[in-house]
């Protein structure tokens, strides 16, 4: 199956990436996974997306087109995948139809996830990720086993320095402000589906399964 998530920033799309690519065996790709590890190992890119990062910013176009476009045209492409943080903007998702259909694969589902703002906002506060292998943990609604500690790896849990209240606000705006066009490129295509995100881990994930089974 060949799948975009999306939904703002602490909707939980990450996690619930993570737990859909694992059930419809789905390769699971997220372009902030992608560039906190090329910051992690201080690369080219890593150097040059880690400002905009920081500061709750979107990446350039250009450069998370260029990530793609190079992942999608490798011999070993995924022919089954979930998209998580990509397209982010009505540009991205067109220059992203471009790079399927060279690749001779089309999209099957865009399922969006709905959350307030002010959800959002509480959610952020209390999410973690694992320093190591990016598993994400919120410390009320999915807390480590052993606090700070990620469950699977061992590695030391986290804040984003993008997490932090001052940005998560500037990474709001941005949501709203370039959502509204990609929306309306999928909903052209009859691709979109609706999920609410408010619900718990399970219950979110039940939605997107239903989503995705029918
Ligand atoms: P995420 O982990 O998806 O919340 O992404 C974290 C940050 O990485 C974002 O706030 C952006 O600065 C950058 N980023 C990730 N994906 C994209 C994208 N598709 N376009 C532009 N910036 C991105």
């Amino acid at each position: 199956m060949r799948v975009i998530l999306l939904g703002p920033p602490g909707s939980g799309k990450g996690t619930q990436a993570k737990l859909l690519g694992q059930r419809f065996a789905m390769t699971h790709i997220s372009t902030g996974d992608i560039l906190r590890e090329s910051i992690r190992q201080g690369t080219p890119l890593g150097k040059e997306a880690q400002g905009y990062m920081d500061s709750g910013r979107l990446v350039p176009d250009a450069l998370v087109n260029d990530i793609i476009a190079e992942r999608f045209g490798r011999p070993d492409r995924p022919g089954s995948f979930l998209m998580d943080g990509y397209p982010r903007t009505l540009n991205q998702a067109e220059a992203f139809d471009g790079v399927l259909r060279r690749a001779g694969l089309k999209l099957d589902v865009v399922l969006a996830l709905q959350a307030p703002d002010w959800e959002i906002i509480r959610r952020i506060s209390g999410r973690r990720i694992c320093l190591k292998d990016q598993t994400p943990y919120h410390i009320l609604y999915n807390p480590p086993k052993t606090p700070d500690v990620c469950d699977l790896c061992g590695g030391p849990l986290s804040q984003r320095d993008d997490d932090r209240a001052e940005t998560v606000t500037s990474r709001l705006k941005q949501y709203h402000a370039t959502l509204g066009g990609m929306l309306a490129f999928y909903e052209r295509q009859h691709l979109l589906r609706e999920v609410n995100g408010l619900g718990t881990i399970p219950e979110v994930f039940a939605a997107c399964v239903e989503q995705l089974e029918h």
